[in-house]
């Protein structure tokens, strides 16, 4: 792992940066910047930067961000909740799925999901987000079914549940048509989809990362038919495994195609492959994860090419820690994601970064980058601007050790 870059990067701003990158890469940052749209090949230049080139691009990226959507960072009060572990489906990246008679195989009572619901809306939640394996049992109408007794006790709650791989399932299970059965998880409560099981929208990748899954068309079909319903998802991609920049490039591209057509996506949210309990991994079949120099390089690409079509772009602090993600941030992103308050996958898959933040924790990092904190909703309407320090605002230092002397700077992010 990459312990620390250049630690002048702070002081450089952006024009400086760009004069010090070869012409040719400047050029097309330049070009970004005045509003331009970049395409295939200009994104897969950007994504070999090293150097005073990655500082360049990071700096560009900072800049698009701020020039769109500000120094306004924002954040979601959530609780993840991950109703079972037990799945079918085998993906090679996954740590979190068991069978149905391994030791450690769960699956909540909807009881017990709403007494986690209950202290997630006493704790100031507006959104779960709900997600979980694909047991072979499982019977259709449980997905509509639990966001009834959901929203029933909490209208006022969003629900955002279910990845287009458990619609797809609930498809199979149900026998409706997929838009039957989104308008009946619709008429449920259904407030947005996660758009995970994305990884790579590549069949030759998924082949190889989960060929049980479903295809990168039927994955497309799902987000297309839940958008034209109105329900609005999330984009995401997981990087840092068998992918390539051109697989990086091509991703984003389509996502961008897919919202100038439907208006969908809330979000993007770059996913770094966490290795380490992994099948994939063990097999010598990935890299370990991506590196620091390729998570910066993820999210400036994605402001840099998704911009004007996906302005919010989200880091996953689960996956980067919190360092990193503070870095990430100043790559051109622009929201924190949320407190979660309980995570299963990632940490099943190796993930060490913690399952929870608090409101306050989240602030006190934002502000320690420069940024203002807003906590938002699901749709990124702003629910409150927090100008000055609260009393509650304290940075989480035992997570972040280079953070101790106070000022985070990117450049000594890991
Ligand atoms: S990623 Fe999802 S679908 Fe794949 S094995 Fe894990 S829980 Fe199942």
């Amino acid at each position: 792992m990459i312990k620390a870059l250049d630690s002048s990067w702070n002081e450089v701003d952006c024009a400086t940066a760009l004069g010090r990158a070869r012409p040719a890469f400047a050029a097309i940052l330049e070009r970004a910047l005045r509003g331009y749209e970049l395409g295939f090949a200009d994104g897969l230049a950007l994504a070999q930067a090293s150097g005073d080139e990655l500082l360049a691009l990071v700096k560009a990226a900072d800049e698009l961000r701020r020039r769109t959507v500000g120094d306004v960072l924002t954040y979601v009060v959530n609780r993840n909740l991950n109703f079972t572990n037990i799945c079918i489906v085998g993906c090679s990246f996954c740590g979190f799925s068991r069978g149905p008679r391994a030791k450690d195989a769960y699956f909540h009572s909807t009881e017990d999901l709403l007494a986690k619901t209950r202290e997630a809306v006493a704790a100031g939640a507006t959104e779960v987000c709900i997600q979980g394996g694909l047991p072979r049992d499982l019977d259709g109408g449980y997905y509509a079914g639990l966001l009834r007794d959901i929203s029933a006790e909490f209208p006022q709650l969003h629900l955002h549940a279910y990845s287009p791989m458990e619609i797809s399932y609930g498809v199979e299970k149900t026998g409706l048509s997929l838009t039957e059965h989104l308008i009946s998880l619709k008429q449920a409560g259904i407030g947005s989809i996660p758009g995970t099981a994305a990884e790579i929208l590549d069949d030759s990748v998924r082949e190889e990362l989960s060929p049980n899954k479903l295809t990168a068309k039927r994955w497309i079909e799902v987000i297309r038919a839940a958008h034209g319903l109105g329900i609005p998802s999330t984009s995401t991609m997981m990087y840092g495994h068998t992918e390539t920049p051109e697989h990086w490039i091509r991703h984003m591209l389509l996502l961008r195609e897919i919202q100038r057509e439907t208006g969908g996506f809330t979000e993007f949210v770059p996913l770094g492959f966490i290795h380490s309990k992994t099948r994939l991994f063990r097999k010598g079949h990935a890299r370990a994860g991506s590196s620091f120099e390729e998570d910066l390089i993820v999210h400036a690409l994605a402001r840099l090419l998704l911009n004007r079509d996906i302005p919010n772009l989200q880091v996953s602090w689960v996956k980067l820690g919190f360092p990193g993600a503070l870095a990430c941030l100043q790559a051109g992103a622009n929201d924190f994601s949320g407190t979660l308050m309980e995570e299963s996958i990632s940490k099943a898959a190796g993930a060490d970064y913690g399952e929870s933040v608090t409101p306050g924790e989240l602030r006190a990092m934002i502000r320690s980058i420069g940024r203002i904190p807003a906590e938002r909703n699901t749709t990124y309407d702003t629910r409150r601007l927090f100008p000055e320090p609260e009393g509650d605002e304290r940075l989480p230092l035992e997570r972040m050790p280079v953070a101790s002397a106070g000022h985070i700077p990117l450049a000594a992010a890991y």
